[in-house]
């Protein structure tokens, strides 16, 4: 009977430890992010915030769980998503049908286009053909490197070199001295422009004729692939937000608070 009781308080005590491991995972959503991507994710007074620290604060709040917010490199989410070790990824990331492939896409939340930055007095560099041949940055593993990259491959911007940094407003700082021109999402190249007291200027890429040089990017959330549960919840937060006219106002309201941003 003693020898009975002691087992079963042996499996008692490691079914605990068991729940603590597993449950302890539960009570959290852990998403990742870069955390220099103003207005969607920021650093302010040490902490990341923006728009998609909202929308995720908002899918923890419905979930009843603990927001963790790791902030890592831009083209290491969609992994990280992909085995599970973040459970989402809220960085502006454009649905594209390669990264469909190892994750699962939340509906459209924003959309973007690419756009060029360039020292306020550069009036060479006004298009795509333009830029072509000269020193061009972007952020690494993003839209607008696969972009660039792309254009030089196929020849259309043949010549150019291409330089990868952390983070766009990285690329920016190294205007007029490393590169001629940084490429990034839209609202991005234009909050960068506005705190840098009048130091860069940014126009949407065009070809010289006007016509677009790429298409319009939508942005939704990552979700491991099959995690329905998880993804029902995050694109019902995000019709609430889009409905109630949140999303735009958070975008608006981040993009204010990052031209306070000290660079
Ligand atoms: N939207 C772009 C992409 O998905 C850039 C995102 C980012 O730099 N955070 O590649």
């Amino acid at each position: 009977m003693k020898k009975i009781l002691v087992i079963m308080l042996a499996v008692l005590m490691l079914a605990s430890v068991v729940c603590f491991a597993s449950c302890k995972k539960e009570d959290t959503l852990t998403v990742y992010t870069e955390a220099g991507f103003a207005p969607y994710e920021f650093l302010y007074e040490g902490e990341i915030v923006g728009v998609d620290i909202k929308i995720m604060q908002a899918v923890a709040d419905k979930l009843g769980k603990k927001l963790v917010v790791e902030d890592v490199n831009f083209d290491s989410i969609v992994g990280a998503v992909k085995t599970g070790k973040a459970d989402a990824g809220a960085a502006g990331i454009t649905i594209t049908a390669e990264r469909a492939e190892d994750v699962d896409f939340s509906i459209p939340y924003s959309s973007t286009e690419q756009y060029v930055i360039v020292k306020a007095d550069n009036t060479e560099i006004t298009n795509m053909e333009t830029m072509t041949g000269k020193k061009v940055g972007v952020q690494q593993g993003t839209t607008s490197d696969f972009l660039i990259d792309g254009l030089i491959k196929d020849g259309a911007m043949a010549g150019t070199e291409l330089t990868t940094y952390d983070a766009p407003s990285l690329a920016a700082a190294a205007l007029g001295t490393k590169i001629d021109a940084v490429v990034t999402d839209k609202l991005t190249a234009e909050v960068i422009t506005a705190s840098s007291n009048g130091a860069y200027k940014t126009f949407k890429l065009t070809k010289a004729d006007g016509s677009d040089v790429a298409e319009v990017e939508q942005y939704g959330i990552a979700v491991t692939k099959g995690n329905k549960e998880l993804l029902d919840v995050i694109n019902e937060v995000l019709e609430e937000l889009l409905a109630n006219g949140s999303i735009a106002k958070w975008e608006k309201e981040y993009n204010d608070l990052y031209s306070t941003v000290e660079e």
